[in-house]
């Protein structure tokens, strides 16, 4: 989609985002700053409009902040087909064997519960 032609729809949708009251910045956060990743996240949790904002920023190709609970890194993988969704937490990552289902985190929870019940 071209932002010169905006249609209202396309304006509206944008009043209804979670994220409108935050400061910019909030949605921004450096790429060390993981507090500040988790909380623009959570503004998203929920958005109305996360559907309709993920869908632009795929058609732009805009992978700057936090949009609809994702990091441009995980909306690229996503939009590129790289990314599923872990079968425990259903967080977005990018698997590096086919048969991997479960997101690194939850790999080492059950690599530790096997451990232990061994
Ligand atoms: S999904 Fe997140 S970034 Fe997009 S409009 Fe909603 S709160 Fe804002
Ligand atoms: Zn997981």
């Amino acid at each position: 989609m071209n932002t010169a032609t905006l249609t209202r729809d396309d304006i509206n949708w944008r009043l209804r985002g979670q994220c409108l009251y935050e400061d910019p910045d909030v949605m921004h956060p450096v790429d060390s700053d993981k507090l500040g990743e988790k909380y623009a996240k959570k503004v998203c949790a929920g958005c109305p409009v996360a559907q309709q904002c993920l869908q632009e920023s795929v058609d732009l190709r805009d992978w700057h902040g936090i949009r609809a609970g994702l990091t441009g890194n995980e909306r690229r993988n996503l939009a590129e087909g790289n990314a599923q969704r872990c079968i425990r937490c259903r967080d977005l990552f990018v698997p590096r064997v086919d048969t991997q289902v479960r997101c690194r985190p939850c790999a080492r929870v059950r690599d530790g519960n096997r451990k232990a019940k061994s």
